[in-house]
């Protein structure tokens, strides 16, 4: 069955009393959107992305890819309505022709664990539906206006219903068509089926616990505590001889000068430490195990290229770099004009905010190899997180 997904980013979240659109707001270093993108994409279930946001956020969405590149999947981008009812309506509306299954999701629901993504698809591929829910935790009261306690329901025969939920294309876009038509609302789309008489299969799991909305400004606290125990910390440390006809790479730039660095790839020694940070803080490996020297598809190619693979393994272990830190050991060239160009590069190779990376660089006061200008060395510390 051809499944995609709407990814739903189009509301205000004024109860989350930040600066920007919640969805946009840097949790650890990235935000909701990007980790609901990266959950959806790992998941494994869909062709493509739909994502529904605000027109007021167009900016904020193109800083946003500026810095990232196209978000992996997200193949359309929609414009939200007033109300989140009409914002998936525009991404129904907006779907390529042919899909079977539609997963709508909340982008502030950023935490969705695989497992709930994949028994909803799994669920609707069976039922025709597959709502993401989980049990309750707290008991559930009725009251009045003061209060005051009516009636308590019983617990076991309730669910919390949270995204994404899964339909048969057809049915739901039907549902939401007539409820236009009828003027009716609902604040969530499951309600619209239950409203027309269609059958909905919750899909209760466990893992459904860990499937917070984000809202509240403590939300967005709370979680940014819980990352904290996520990080994870690296370091990386590589030196290269320097010889004469030779570009010199580093920082993943070509810097002039009369010699540049011998290796089996460019030589980019700053790259090289910045990538064993990177796995070290991983756990996976080095780069020799990843890229052996004797390979000979590696033969003089730019370490960028492989910087950018390793940002990529991070990326499906559910991972991103929270920040980086460079130290360089050379006698010459000069390396101060060039810091710019390289913590850009840098930057933009690992789909970071330039204030992320840091670089510095000294020389050994013509001691040691380095201090002979018979090579370059380089030191990076990295930091990961979930
Ligand atoms: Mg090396």
């Amino acid at each position: 069955m051809r499944c995609w997904a709407i990814l739903v980013a189009a509301g205000r979240g004024e109860r989350a009393n930040l600066p920007i659109n919640k969805v946009f707001y840097p949790i650890n270093g990235r935000s909701a959107l990007e980790r609901s993108v990266q959950r959806l994409w790992q998941s494994g279930c869909f062709e493509g992305i739909t994502l529904v946001i605000s027109r007021e956020d167009e900016a904020e969405y193109a800083r946003l890819i500026r810095r990232t590149g196209p978000l992996p999947l997200v193949a359309k981008l929609a414009f939200g309505g007033e109300t989140r009812q009409q914002s998936v309506l525009n991404g129904l509306l907006a779907l390529p022709e042919g899909i079977d299954l539609v997963a709508i999701h909340d982008a502030a629901r950023a935490f969705v664990p695989l497992e709930v993504i994949q028994k909803a698809v799994a669920d609707a591929e069976r039922f025709g539906s597959g709502v993401a829910s989980t049990w309750l935790v707290d008991t559930v009261k009725f009251v009045d206006e003061e209060n005051r306690a009516l009636s308590t329901p019983r617990r076991a025969q309730m669910r919390a219903v949270q995204t994404p939920q899964v339909f048969r294309f057809s049915s739901i876009l039907n549902a939401h068509r007539q409820a236009v038509l009828d003027g009716f609302s609902a604040t969530d789309d499951a309600a619209l089926l239950e409203h027309y008489g269609e059958p909905v299969h919750l899909s209760v799991t466990r893992e459904g616990m860990a499937n917070k909305k984000l809202t509240t400004l403590e939300d967005f606290q709370a979680m940014e505590k819980q990352l904290a125990g996520s990080l994870r910390i690296g370091h990386g440390f590589d030196a290269h001889r320097l010889v004469p006809e030779r570009g010199l790479y580093l920082g993943g730039i070509l810097i002039p000068h009369n010699k540049g660095l011998l290796g089996h790839s460019d030589g980019d020694v700053a790259l090289h430490a910045l990538m064993d940070a990177l796995l070290g803080a991983a756990g996976l490996g080095d780069i020799g195990r990843i890229f052996p020297d004797d390979d000979p598809d590696t033969l003089g190619i730019r370490s960028t290229l492989l910087l950018e693979q390793v940002r990529e393994r991070l990326y499906e272990a559910g991972m991103h770099t929270v920040n980086v830190d460079l130290t360089l050991v050379a006698q010459a060239p000069k390396l101060s004009p060039h810091m710019d160009g390289m913590r850009d590069a840098i930057a933009g190779l690992l789909h970071l905010d330039t204030s992320r990376v840091n670089i510095k660089a000294t020389t050994t006061e013509h001691m040691g190899y380095v201090g002979r200008g018979e090579g370059i060395s380089a030191y990076a510390v990295a930091m990961i997180g979930g």
